[in-house]
């Protein structure tokens, strides 16, 4: 495993933990949704995080911490910017790979 990767497992391992804390915190944030402002999907609310003024689900939060971690990103509004002409695909692609993987 490369340390991209293992970037990318630490920071999956952290946003899962996010959605039990929240939910632990507050039961109903479980049930209730949101559009993500990233990937413009009815996402649930447990593990969720604001940067300033954008909602990322639980999954948008992985990349942008991985983006942010390699440098592809200074601020939130470039990776809603990218996602939007899709310039991180590849990166989300990725990310949704090892997902994959893991479900297996
Ligand atoms: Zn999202």
């Amino acid at each position: 495993m490369n340390d991209k990767e293992e970037t990318i497992k630490e920071m999956q391992e952290i946003a899962r933990q996010m959605v039990i804390d929240d939910i632990e915190e507050n039961p109903d944030s479980e049930n209730e949704g949101f559009d993500c402002d990233c990937c413009g999907q009815y996402k649930m609310l447990a593990g969720s995080v604001r940067y300033g003024e954008y909602r990322l689900c639980n999954d948008c939060v992985v990349i942008a911490e991985v983006s942010f971690k390699f440098n592809k990103i200074k601020d939130i509004k470039e990776l809603i910017d990218a996602n939007e002409d899709n310039r991180l695909s590849g990166m989300c692609e990725f990310i949704k790979q090892e997902e994959a993987r893991e479900n297996n």
